[in-house]
């Protein structure tokens, strides 16, 4: 694609847009002047899609007007309420429906996935990550380890960027898959790294780990929405994800879970294990029934009922992405957008600052991060007072990750205007 630095390329790349009127869909905070902030922090709480406060009320009303009774007799009963949520979520994971479930939050999935899938013996007990990975992830990881009575030093096995450089390289995460493969339970890395925008080569790891008996793992918190996904094809044994991201569902929203066919309808499979994990037929019958017959799909790692308040935003969420036609027109609007962006940093390149998300499109999402080499907090605070929110991560690394629902060439061409005029 050739772009060009014009403000008026900018807008006509607006007006060719076919996605463009879903901006509207959306609530854009604005700053003090009543202008919309050039929105580039969906990577950390999406905006709220207008037709989430409808579909909250409803379950208010149901409330109201209902109470108990809303179990089963709501437009939306509460009691199956995850079940609305299977169908859209699945297209997104690229996940047959039995094998997604929308539940609890990020990291208590990644506890409950790592109950079954990491079952350390003498000779298999390493875990692989990713680094840097998410703190949560990394304290999740290392409490199991402990939980198991291992220790940490001897069983993580990091694969990281090598001196110098920001993104890890394919080769090094198969050279570490050939040295400690045999002895790896678990592979279990970020889909797309939240530091770097890195995406990485799901299909490819997932197939590289389990030719060697690795379970294969992928947080996929800034994967989801984002990118296209084909979980099942790719043969992705487990997946976690939050829905406050990419996915707009708001603050503290229900997280999700996928869970290979090959497993999920394995009812034999250790788990830590709720009422809502239990088959649906006998749930009922309570103090009569203390086995635990787990539901043979991914709703048998469901513990709890469903939490009807923060599922209701994601159920709004979910059609957008549908009414747009899935992820794949988003992605194609969304490599132009950010390549937009990369196109203007790099014409206006300076000393100040360096891209150090991968260049090719195939090897991130919308995220750019942007290594400021000098005064980062200056440089960060000049976006701020521009208009732009965006998020800066210690030392001196600025996340802008321009989302294709609801945000412009024209906010990309202000945003590259703001980080690269010398003021
Ligand atoms: C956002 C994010 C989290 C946050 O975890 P919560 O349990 O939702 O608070 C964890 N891991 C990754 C990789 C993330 O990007």
């Amino acid at each position: 694609m050739n772009f060009s630095a014009d403000e008026d390329f900018a807008h006509q790349l607006d007006a060719e847009d076919p996605l463009n009127h879903f901006r509207e869909k959306f609530h854009l905070p604005a700053g003090a002047d009543g202008k919309p902030f050039i929105y580039f922090a969906g990577n950390s709480l999406g905006l709220m899609p207008k037709s989430a406060r409808q579909i909250v009320e409803q379950e208010l009303d149901d409330w109201a007007k209902r109470g108990v009774d809303a179990h089963h007799g709501a437009g939306t009963p509460w009691y199956s309420y995850h079940e609305s949520l299977r169908e859209p979520t699945a297209r997104l994971a690229g996940a047959q429906p039995n094998e997604v479930v929308c539940m609890n939050s990020l990291t208590v999935n990644i506890h409950l996935m790592m109950a079954t899938f990491y079952r350390p013996t003498k000779s298999r007990f390493k875990i692989l990550m990713e680094e840097p990975a998410f703190p949560s992830d990394t304290y999740a990881i290392k409490s199991q380890i402990v939980h198991h009575e291992l220790d940490p030093k001897e069983v993580l096995i990091l694969a990281r960027p090598r001196k110098g450089e920001f993104a890890i390289r394919q080769e090094d995460i198969e050279a570490a898959l050939d040295k400690h493969g045999e002895q790896i339970a678990v592979a279990m890395m970020g889909g797309l790294n939240f530091f770097t925008g890195q995406l990485f080569d799901i299909e490819k790891i997932t197939a590289l780990a389990r030719k060697r008996g690795c379970a294969v793992g992928f947080d996929l918190a800034h994967s989801i929405g984002n990118v296209p996904l084909a979980l099942h094809n790719w043969n992705v044994d487990f997946a976690v994800w939050c829905s406050y991201k990419y996915l707009n569902a708001g603050p503290g929203a229900v997280a999700g879970a996928f869970v290979h066919e090959h497993h999920a309808t394995n009812t034999k499979l250790p788990r830590l294990a709720g009422w809502f994990g239990n088959d649906p037929n006998t749930r009922f019958r309570l103090h009569l029934e203390p086995e635990f017959i787990p539901v043979p799909s991914a709703d048998g790692w469901q513990i709890s009922n469903p939490p009807i308040f923060s599922m209701a935003p994601l159920r709004a969420s979910l059609a957008i992405f549908d009414e747009a036609g899935g992820i794949e027109p988003l992605r194609a609007k969304s490599i132009k957008l950010t390549g937009y962006l990369q196109f203007l940093l790099q014409q206006n390149s300076s000393k100040r600052f360096t891209v150090i998300t991968p260049r090719e499109t195939n090897a991130r999402g919308c995220q750019l991060s942007i290594l400021a080499n000098e005064h980062p907090k200056e440089l960060f605070k000049k976006l701020e007072t521009g208009g732009v929110k965006c998020d800066f991560r210690e030392p001196n690394i600025i996340r802008a990750a321009p989302t294709p629902l609801y945000n412009t060439f024209h906010d990309v061409w202000r945003f590259a205007k703001i980080l690269t005029e010398h003021r």
